[in-house]
C-alpha cells in the first residue's frame, strides 16, 4: 500500500463551482488545519458517506482538503458537508 494515492471510483469529482462553495464554507466557519493552524486549502474529491454509515445524514459527504502550508506535517484532511451545501442540486442555500 505505502503512500501511493489512488483515485477511488466511489469518490466524485468536485467541479469549480462546488469547489468555491466549499472554500467559502471553510472561510465562513473559520475552519483551520488541525496540524498547523493554516486556513488555506486545496479542495480535492468528495466521498459520499450517506449510505456507508447509519449515523450519517443521507446527504453527507467527506470532501478532501489539502493544507497549502508547505511546512504542514500532515496536509491531508477533510471536511464533512451536506451535498446541498456545495453541490449543484438546484436547491443549495447560497
Ligand atoms: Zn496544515
Amino acid at each position: 500500500m505505502g503512500t501511493e494515492i489512488r483515485v477511488r471510483p466511489e469518490s466524485i469529482e468536485v467541479d469549480e463551482v462546488a469547489r468555491r462553495r466549499v472554500l467559502r464554507r471553510i472561510a465562513a466557519e473559520g475552519a483551520r488545519c488541525h496540524h498547523c493552524g493554516g486556513t488555506d486549502f486545496v479542495v480535492g474529491r468528495a466521498l459520499y458517506l450517506g449510505f456507508l454509515f447509519l449515523d450519517e445524514d443521507t446527504d453527507a459527504y467527506l470532501v478532501a482538503l489539502t493544507c497549502t502550508d508547505p511546512d504542514c506535517p500532515r496536509p491531508h484532511t477533510g471536511i464533512r458537508l451536506r451535498g446541498e451545501q456545495f453541490l449543484d442540486d438546484g436547491h443549495h442555500s447560497t
